[in-house]
C-alpha cells in the first residue's frame, strides 16, 4: 500500500512537472514599436511537443521553432500597430493537456518621455553599487543564493551597497553637479564568488536581490529621472554567468562558444579545460590577421565563470536585443555602457545597436574598446568611414587614448616628446573621429587605478587633470569618491581597493562624505572644487557644444579654449614650480583682448590684456560669462 501511494505521489509530482510553462523571456512586452515582431523563448518540460494557441486581436503567430533540447520553443510574433494593450492568453496544448500562460502587451511611455540619450552636455557618475552606501540592511544577506556573506574587511566580497543607497543620495549626486548615472551591473549574479561586481549575470531579466527588488529599481529610475538625472545601464553581451539558469540546459548546441569544452566539464575541471579569449583585439580589424586568431579573440571566454555567448546563434541574438531593449522601455533609461565591446560579434553589434536606435533615436550607447589608439577607437563610432564598410550605429566610444595621454600628460617631466605634448597631439588625433564630442571620457574607472593615485596623490596635478577632463569637447565621466581623493595607493590597480567603500554610506561610519563629518581638509577642498566645476559645466554651452581652440605646449604651459557665440572658457595649465606670468599675446585667435573672465574657482576676475599670473603646479579655468 505503502509503495503503491508512493508510486501514484511519484506520478502526481512527474505529471506536475509536465505541466509547468517555467519562463517566457521576455516576460512582457509592448505595442507600438516600430518593429512589430517579438520573439519568445518558453522553457518548460518536454515543452517542444506542444501545439501553441494565441487569440488576441492583433497578435499572430508567424512561426515557432523547436530547439535542440526538447525543453525550449522558441515563437515568432508579429505585433501589429493596432493591437491594443492588454493581456493575452498562450496556449500550450498537447492531446488533453493545456497550459496557459498570461502575456501582458503595455503602452510605450509618451513620445514627450522618450529617452533622450546622455551627451557631451552630461557628466555622468560612474557607482559600484555594491561600494557606495547601504540604503538596505535586510536585502545584504538572502537566503538561498550561493555567495552568502558580507564582510567590509574582505574587497573581494560584499559589502551591502545597493541601489536603494543610491536613491537615498540622489540629492547629494544632483547637487555635486553629476546629471547621469552609470551603475556597474545590478542584474543577479547568483554566483560563488565576486557577485560584488555584477559582471556575471545569471538571468538578464532579474535585479540582485541584495540590490534590491525591480520595485527599487523602477523608484530608483523614476526618483533619478524626477531630479533630471539620466541613467545609463552597464550591459553585458558577451558573456553570462557560470551560474546562469540556461547552463543547465542549454537550447542549443551552439548556445556558447566552445560548448563542448564546458559539457565535458565539471566545477572542478572547467577553469583547466577553459579556452581563453587571446584578447588580441586588432584581429577584428586587422586585414592581415589570422582567422585562428580572430576566432581566438571571439570565442574564448574572458574568464571560467563567465561563458561566451555566442551571438551567431540568430536565437541568442534575438533573445539579447530584446533584453536590451525590455530595460531601456521599463527603466525609462537614457543609455547603455556596453561592456568588452570588441569580444562580442561585430555584425552582430551593429544589429544590435542599429535595433536599439531604430526604437529610440535619440538615445546613446558608449562602448568599451580599450584600446590606445585612436584608430580603433574610431572604427567603432558611427559615422566612421570603414575601408571595409562596417557600420557599427554606436554613437559613442570610450577613449582610452585621450585618458592616457592626460594622465601622463600631467604627470611627466616636460621634454620634446613627454609630458603637455601628449596631450596636446592626441587631442589632434580628433580630425579622425565621426564625433568627437561624443566620445567617453574619464581620468580613471572601475577597472583602473584611480586618478588621485595615478597623480601620486598630489592634488593639484589632481585638479589639473581632472578640470582638463571636464573642459575637453567629451563627454565626462568620473568615478564615485573621485570628489574625496579615494585612492588604491596601497596596491594601485587592485580592483578591490578601487572599488572601496563611499564613507559615509553605511551606518557609523567614521566619516561622511556626503555630510562632509570627519573629511580631511584636501578631501573637502577636492569636493567643494569638483562641485563648483561640475555646476559650472552645467550651463556652459561653450563647455557642451562650442568650438575648441588650442596652443601648443610651451614652457610648461597648455591652454584650451572652447567658444560658443559670446561664451568663451579657458583653460590654462602650469607645471613649472613657480608661478608664471603668461603673455597673452600669442593667443589672440580665442579674440578674448578686452574681455573680462573670471576664474570659476576663486570668483577672481581678470582682463585678458598683456600678462596673466598662473600659480605653479596649477590649472585655472576662465570664463566670461
Ligand atoms: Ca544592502
Amino acid at each position: 500500500m505503502k509503495n503503491l501511494f508512493t508510486t501514484f505521489l511519484f506520478f502526481l509530482f512527474i505529471s506536475n512537472a509536465n505541466a509547468q510553462i517555467d519562463i517566457i523571456h521576455p516576460p512582457n512586452w509592448w505595442v507600438g514599436f516600430e518593429n512589430q515582431n517579438l520573439q519568445l523563448l518558453a522553457k518548460g518540460n518536454n515543452i517542444s511537443e506542444f501545439k501553441v494557441e494565441i487569440d488576441y486581436q492583433g497578435v499572430e503567430i508567424k512561426k515557432i521553432y523547436k530547439a535542440d533540447s526538447p525543453n525550449y520553443l522558441f515563437i515568432d510574433l508579429n505585433i501589429s500597430n493596432s493591437t491594443l494593450p492588454g493581456i493575452f492568453k498562450i496556449k500550450f496544448k498537447r492531446g488533453l493537456k493545456e497550459l496557459t500562460h498570461n502575456y501582458k502587451l503595455e503602452n510605450r511611455r509618451n513620445a514627450s518621455q522618450q529617452n533622450e540619450g546622455f551627451d557631451s552636455s552630461d557628466v555622468i557618475y560612474l557607482i559600484t553599487p555594491d561600494r557606495f552606501a547601504n540604503g538596505d540592511y535586510s536585502n545584504d544577506i538572502i537566503k538561498g543564493l550561493k555567495e552568502n556573506k558580507i564582510d567590509r574587511k574582505d574587497n573581494y566580497v560584499r559589502h551591502g551597497g545597493d541601489i536603494i543607497g543610491v536613491t537615498k543620495n540622489i540629492n547629494y549626486i544632483k547637487d555635486m553637479g553629476f546629471t547621469s548615472i552609470w551603475l556597474n551591473p545590478v542584474l543577479i549574479n547568483d554566483m560563488k564568488e565576486g557577485s560584488y561586481h555584477g559582471y556575471a549575470t545569471t538571468d538578464y531579466y532579474t535585479p540582485d536581490p541584495r540590490f534590491g527588488s525591480m520595485d527599487d529599481y523602477l523608484d530608483f529610475s523614476e526618483k533619478a529621472s524626477k531630479n533630471g538625472i539620466k541613467l545609463i545601464k552597464d550591459i553585458i553581451l558577451n558573456h553570462c554567468g557560470l551560474f546562469h539558469w540556461w547552463m543547465d540546459d542549454l537550447p542549443f548546441n551552439d548556445w556558447l562558444n566552445y560548448q563542448e569544452i564546458y559539457l565535458k566539464s565539471n566545477d572542478e575541471t572547467i577553469e583547466k579545460n577553459t579556452v581563453y579569449s587571446n584578447h588580441k583585439r586588432s584581429t577584428i580589424q586587422d586585414i592581415y590577421a589570422a582567422e585562428v586568431d580572430y576566432r581566438g579573440m571571439l570565442d574564448g571566454w574572458f574568464v571560467p565563470t563567465m561563458p561566451d555567448l555566442n551571438q551567431r546563434n540568430r536565437f541568442m541574438a534575438e533573445y539579447l536585443i530584446q533584453n536590451s531593449i525590455w530595460w531601456i522601455e521599463t527603466l525609462n533609461l537614457s543609455g547603455i555602457r556596453q561592456d568588452t565591446y570588441p569580444y562580442a560579434e561585430k555584425e552582430f553589434l551593429s544589429d544590435w545597436a542599429g535595433r536599439i536606435m531604430k526604437e529610440y533615436p535619440k538615445f546613446n550607447i558608449v562602448g568599451e574598446e580599450w584600446s590606445y589608439n585612436p584608430i580603433r577607437i574610431a572604427y567603432w563610432q558611427d559615422g566612421n568611414n570603414n575601408k571595409d564598410g562596417y557600420k557599427s550605429n554606436l554613437k559613442s566610444t570610450m577613449d582610452f587614448a585621450m585618458q592616457k595621454a592626460i594622465s601622463e600628460g600631467i604627470l611627466e617631466e616636460e621634454n620634446w616628446n613627454t609630458g603637455l605634448i601628449k596631450i596636446y597631439e592626441n587631442l589632434a588625433n580628433d580630425f579622425y573621429y565621426s564625433d568627437p564630442k561624443s566620445l567617453l571620457i574619464f581620468n580613471d574607472n572601475h577597472d583602473m587605478s584611480r586618478i588621485y593615485t595615478q597623480m601620486k596623490e598630489d592634488v593639484s596635478k589632481t585638479k589639473m587633470a581632472v578640470s582638463l577632463m571636464l573642459t575637453l569637447p567629451r563627454i565626462p565621466q568620473i568615478l564615485y569618491g573621485t570628489e574625496i581623493l579615494m585612492e588604491d595607493s596601497a596596491k594601485p590597480g587592485d580592483h578591490g581597493l578601487i572599488r572601496t567603500d563611499f564613507p559615509g554610506g553605511w551606518k557609523n561610519d567614521k566619516s561622511n562624505a556626503f555630510t562632509g563629518k570627519n573629511l580631511e581638509d584636501s578631501q573637502l577642498e577636492m569636493q567643494n572644487y569638483l562641485k563648483t566645476l561640475l555646476n559650472f559645466r552645467k550651463n556652459s554651452k561653450a563647455i557642451h557644444e562650442g568650438e575648441t581652440l588650442h596652443y601648443a605646449p610651451k614652457d610648461g604651459i597648455y591652454l584650451l579654449s572652447r567658444k560658443y557665440k559670446d561664451e568663451i572658457v579657458i583653460y590654462i595649465v602650469n607645471k613649472n614650480n613657480k608661478p608664471v606670468n603668461l603673455d597673452t599675446d600669442r593667443f589672440v585667435e580665442i579674440n578674448a583682448v578686452g574681455k573680462i573672465f573670471t576664474d570659476i574657482q576663486t570668483e577672481k576676475r581678470y582682463k585678458w590684456n598683456g600678462k596673466i599670473q598662473i600659480k605653479n603646479n596649477s590649472s585655472i579655468i576662465l570664463s566670461n560669462k
